[in-house]
């Protein structure tokens, strides 16, 4: 029989239980990706898609399979795929966010008499699985923790050996990956080539982590959205190893996002907590001059520059600019929020909504009042300058911590650097 994988955000051939099923089960299976160009999206991500695909279909190839590209309408194009090759079924990864849940629905009501099966691999655990005493999903991330380390895990598959497609199906064309910025290479070879690189030095991860200018994170989270990394796997490498609990509690974080996304699908529009302040500002001038790194305040500048540039900015600055627009500024975190998901390779509503519902103090956080004060974190984590100088070229002569409070300098020097006040320091 013949069976039809759609790929989705698990763009691998390790650990992928879909595919690894699908091969094990049916004699023919159709490895199926179906271009949406409707899906909004970034020059970065657009890129990092493209080169994951084209990664992903060179493995496929090398096991003497190939993957199928269509554009158009996921559903309609799979449900088109599986009815030319008579599919007796499609399988997918099972993900929590609304927009999954309707292509499940939707592939479920039109595939007729062919089986719709969802598989584990988004995230360690399937969000559901681990459930409070009183049946629903957790709102507080330590509880959550402990209980996600007591879960059973599922075991990790090994990449099928050999993908045998129908006879003639056209493999359809993957249009070039444009230039991008360089930062981080798509696809599973490159993500697999980074986590060995990071699993040498992940015990350093917690003396590291916040450290701006020194990148100490494992730049994993692009390679996680897109499937090109199973975090199952990822995790089960780390916990091999010594002091790698920290960098583990962070894949514990995405998943805990994972189930408040699926228990709330509102996240995106709507205050998590009942009852929380949502009330903010709709400040066209300040939301561009935060997004393009132009408030005057360095940290928050250089972060934005990065994300910007990069399409990735470091958690610290994450936490800094989102706390500067929401608490500061005064404006709505949804429209930051919009302009993170515009912008981030690893723009994900569940991680980029519960974060930015942390910052604001509306989602599930026990302390709403909390924000950043954005000189005393530069001086923090960035306590030489070198973050900020290397994001912000106006600030670039300008030696040491001096850096972050341009403001104190001589009115000469200060005049000379062309760089804006700042939009508010309260
Ligand atoms: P590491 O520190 O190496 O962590 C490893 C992995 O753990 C990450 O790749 C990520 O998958 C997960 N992780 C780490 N921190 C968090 C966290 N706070 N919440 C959920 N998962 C986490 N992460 C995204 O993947 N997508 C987003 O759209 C996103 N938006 C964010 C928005 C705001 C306002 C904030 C404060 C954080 C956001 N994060 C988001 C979380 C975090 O900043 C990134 O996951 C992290 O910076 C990615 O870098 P890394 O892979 O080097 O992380």
């Amino acid at each position: 029989d013949t069976a039809v994988v759609l790929f989705t955000r698990d763009l691998r051939v390790h650990d992928n239980p879909a595919l690894h099923e699908a091969c094990r089960t049916a004699a023919k299976v159709v490895p199926l990706f179906v271009l949406d160009p409707s899906a909004p999206s970034s020059p970065n991500r657009q890129r990092f898609l493209l080169e994951s695909l084209a990664d992903l279909r060179e493995s496929l190839r090398g096991k003497g399979g190939d993957l199928v590209v269509r554009e158009g309408d996921p559903v309609e194009e799979t449900l088109k795929v599986a009815s030319e090759v008579d599919a007796d079924g499609i399988a997918l990864a099972a993900d929590a966010s609304p927009y999954a849940h309707r292509r499940e629905r939707r592939l479920v009501e039109g595939a007729g008499r062919r089986s719709v099966k969802l598989f584990p691999g988004a995230t360690v655990v399937p969000a559901g699985d681990v459930r409070t005493g009183g049946g629903g999903h957790y709102k507080v991330f330590t509880p959550y923790w402990r209980a996600w380390q007591a879960a059973p895990h599922r075991d990790v598959v090994a990449a099928p050996r050999k993908v045998v497609l129908p006879a003639g199906i056209d493999p359809g064309r993957l249009p070039e990956p444009a230039a991008g910025s360089g930062f981080a290479a798509g696809g599973e070879t490159a993500g697999r080539k980074r986590v060995k690189a990071w699993l040498g030095s992940v015990g350093d991860y917690d003396d590291i982590h916040n450290d701006l200018p020194g990148d100490g994170t494992s730049r994993l989270s692009p390679y996680l959205h897109f499937g090109c990394v199973s975090p199952l796997d990822l995790a089960t490498a780390a916990s091999t190893r010594d002091g790698a609990e920290p960098f583990v509690r962070q894949l514990c974080w995405r998943d805990f996002y994972a189930q408040v996304l699926a228990a709330f699908p509102d996240l995106r529009t709507k205050a998590y907590r009942p009852g929380a302040d949502d009330t903010w500002k709709k400040d066209r001038n300040a939301l561009e001059a935060w997004e393009s790194g132009h408030t005057g305040v360095p940290i928050v500048d250089a972060g934005m520059r990065q994300l910007v540039d990069e399409g990735w900015m470091h958690n610290r600055a994450r936490l800094v600019t989102a706390s500067y627009l929401t608490k500061h500024l005064g404006v709505d975190w949804r429209s930051g929020a919009a302009v993170f998901m515009h912008h981030l390779l690893d723009a994900d509503v569940a991680n980029n909504y519960g974060n930015w519902q942390w910052v604001a103090g509306t989602g599930n956080d026990t302390r709403p009042y909390r924000r950043f004060n954005p000189i005393r974190q530069g001086l923090r984590f960035d306590p030489d300058g070198d973050y900020v100088r290397r994001y912000v070229p106006e600030l670039a002569d300008v030696p040491g911590k001096a850096v972050h409070t341009p403001w104190d300098l001589d009115e000469a020097t200060r005049r000379a650097l062309k760089y804006p006040e700042p939009l508010t320091l309260d």
